[in-house]
């Protein structure tokens, strides 16, 4: 029985940033967690919503919400996964590229395929009891919400990366009237709460046997979806399915599957570099890139020696993944996946994890620091080290600026009234100004650049 307390989810409001709640990136834990059923989802505004009547002040959704506060110490004190350390990746054990061995998977997949294969083969060897990753919303399609999914097809049609705000941690509400165990795909932020939960003894978290972590440059609000869909002149109720990494070749762009038959697409540049535009503030305040508290961390591969290497029949890259191990649990599933002929393994140390992302470990992980002591608002985080010197100082603070200008009301709507690919000529020519120098990332999107528009 939830103890009463001094915190209601109207404290939790406020100190989120009041109506608009700035802080919240919509991870669900609150929703998740609330014994009494006073918050719900509205999914297509990102956004919690709060039924005053039905709250008891139980706390839960202030004390595990992952906007208000983290303590990266505790976490790091009781989650200690491997017995390798890196100033990036943190705690973990050992580094891979791969991908699924299974053509079509791979092909499919938002890298490599691998966590789909992964998820596939701890069904197949009933590993697990089922698999919490996003699904259409039945009603609204061109929504998503977490599932727990126990056949295979099923897994397979839901490959992909989702750049949108989806409440995964919402599944703990389903997870009270279920028995078994579970593995879950989440974002870093997400795994937080999770991992708190977790260590706290919250049986229904507890249940979620494997988390396989995504790396996380950033996520997208849904308004991002809702500016491709204008952009192509697409009806909402038309659409039946959203690939985020499908239309053009690999890595593919942003792809809507319509009632009549039909597949619109922007490409991939199109739609990433949106994140300048339709970024949580939330996600703007992130120090987690890798993913650091999960089992297992997937993400892209974009090495140039891995270019020469599975072309398709066009001549162009398959895809690659970027695996981070970081539990004995996790290492030996991986293994057992690669024996078993479902993965492709290939060890490697974590620089050349790194050098896929020199952007996003200048931005993302040094950055924030000069982010955080900038912003008036943000979470609390205790126990996040920062490195000793941060860099490029000058750059950090203009692109705070250029992401907050990016963000506003007045800059969305002149954008909307813009030719398509406008946006992707700012950040190209921004880049140029601020001496941007291309990486192994551009040279294999080089590639892909002129696919499509
Ligand atoms: C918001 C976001 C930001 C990302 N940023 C980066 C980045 O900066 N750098 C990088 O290298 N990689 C990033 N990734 C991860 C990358 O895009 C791929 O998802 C990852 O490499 C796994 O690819 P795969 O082919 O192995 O997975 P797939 O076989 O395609 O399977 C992906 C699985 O993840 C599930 N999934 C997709 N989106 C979500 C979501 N939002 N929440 C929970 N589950 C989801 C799918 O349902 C599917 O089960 C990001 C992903 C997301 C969703």
């Amino acid at each position: 029985m939830p103890v009463k307390s001094k915190y209601d989810f109207n404290d939790l409001t406020k100190k989120l940033g009041g109506q608009k709640m700035p802080l919240c990136n919509f991870c669900g834990t609150c929703i998740g967690i609330c014994p009494s059923g006073a918050l719900t989802s509205d999914y297509e505004a990102g956004k919690p919503v709060f039924d005053e009547s039905r709250c008891t002040q139980c706390s839960l959704c202030y004390l595990h919400c992952q906007g208000i506060k983290v303590d990266f110490s505790e976490l790091d004190a009781k989650f200690k996964g491997g017995d390798k350390f890196d100033t990036y990746l943190k705690s973990y054990k050992k580094c891979f590229l791969g991908h699924s061995e299974d053509d079509q998977v791979r092909r499919k997949g938002a890298s490599g395929g691998s966590v789909t294969r992964l998820l596939v083969y701890m069904l197949e060897k009933k590993i697990v009891d089922g698999v919490i990753l996003p699904r259409n919303k039945p009603d609204q399609k061109w929504l998503f919400r977490p599932e727990i999914v126990t056949d295979i097809k099923t897994v397979k049609a839901s490959s992909q990366s989702k750049y949108c705000l989806i409440p995964t941690n919402e599944i703990l509400k389903t997870l009270k009237d279920k028995k078994g165990k579970y593995a879950i795909v989440a974002l870093p932020c997400q795994i937080h709460s999770l991992r708190k939960l977790q260590n706290e003894g919250n049986k229904h978290a507890q249940k979620i046997e494997y988390i396989l972590a995504l790396i996380c440059g950033h996520n997208m609000e849904y308004g991002a979806t809702t500016f491709g869909m204008k952009k192509l002149k697409i009806h909402k109720e038309d659409v039946i399915d959203v690939k985020y990494r499908e239309h053009g070749d690999w890595p593919g762009g942003l792809s809507f599957h319509l009632k009549n038959g039909e597949r619109k697409g922007i490409n991939f540049f199109n739609y990433h570099y949106l994140n300048a535009v339709y970024l949580p503030n939330r996600c703007r305040l992130c120090p987690d890139y890798y993913g650091n508290y999960s089992d297992i961390s997937f993400g892209d591969s974009w090495l140039v020696r891995l270019l020469g290497r599975g072309m398709n029949e066009r001549g162009l890259p398959k895809g690659w993944s970027s695996i981070i191990v970081r539990t004995q649990k996790g290492l030996s599933l991986i293994e057992s996946a690669q024996k078993d002929g479902a993965m492709h393994l290939e060890e490697i140390e974590p620089a050349e994890i790194h050098e896929s992302f020199p952007f996003n470990i200048s931005y993302k992980l040094n950055g924030i620091f000069i982010r955080l002591k900038l912003a008036r608002k943000k979470p609390e985080f205790i126990g996040l080290q920062k490195p000793e010197k941060l860099d490029r100082y000058f750059y950090h603070f203009i692109y705070n600026i250029v992401l907050i200008i990016g963000a506003s009301r007045a800059f969305r709507f002149f954008l909307s009234i813009m030719p398509l690919n406008f946006n992707l000529f700012l950040i190209k020519n921004f880049k140029k100004l601020m001496g941007y120098k291309p990486n192994a990332r551009d040279m294999v999107l080089k590639y892909n650049e002129k696919s499509n528009v």
